[in-house]
């Protein structure tokens, strides 16, 4: 995994060109399965790659804390929401909050989540391959094709299969 993550950014790049110009073209005409077609190649993708053996979303990027997720998790350590932000949390450009630094405080060395019960929904959702109007995200996709080997396979086969 290590010379996969390694070797990433590099291969995002060498891809963006043809996968910008491949969203510009979904986003314009969908296939009408592609909901159903996302599913099939998440699934698959997810089914080879283990993300014990990666965590590379949880070591460079994090993801933005919604209240609801402020509330869950700062419930879990029996903390008050605002003690749970000033702990852990700073707000970005955006006004989102975020982590302080990464790699995720809650990331432990063996790679699994310390609070995966209750963790962030964008951390439960990441990388997004497998949602509905998966077009309306191209944007992130392309960024995403860099931290995460998954999405980046699911891309590659997404332009394989989609003509
Ligand atoms: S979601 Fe992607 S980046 Fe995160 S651990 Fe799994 S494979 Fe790695
Ligand atoms: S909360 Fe858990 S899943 Fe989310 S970035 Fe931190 S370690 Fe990873």
């Amino acid at each position: 995994m290590e010379d996969i993550l390694n070797e990433l950014p590099q291969r995002a790049k060498d891809t963006y060109k043809e996968n910008k110009k491949f969203f510009g073209k979904l986003r314009k005409k969908p296939p009408k399965n592609l909901d159903t077609l996302m599913v099939e190649l998440h699934e698959a993708e997810f089914e080879r790659t283990d993300c014990l053996t990666c965590a590379n979303c949880c070591k460079t990027t994090g993801p933005l804390f919604t209240n609801k997720d402020i509330e869950r998790i700062a419930k879990h350590f029996k903390m008050k929401p605002q003690k749970f932000v000033e702990s852990y949390l700073k707000v970005d450009e955006e006004n989102d909050h975020v982590l302080q630094r990464v790699p995720c405080t809650f990331l432990g060395a063996d790679n699994f989540c310390s609070i995966y019960d209750v963790r962030p929904k964008a951390c439960r959702e990441f990388p997004h391959t497998d949602r509905k109007k998966f077009q309306q995200i191209s944007n992130l996709t392309l960024k995403n094709v860099a931290i995460c080997p998954a999405a980046f396979n699911i891309v590659e086969e997404m332009k394989r299969r989609i003509k």
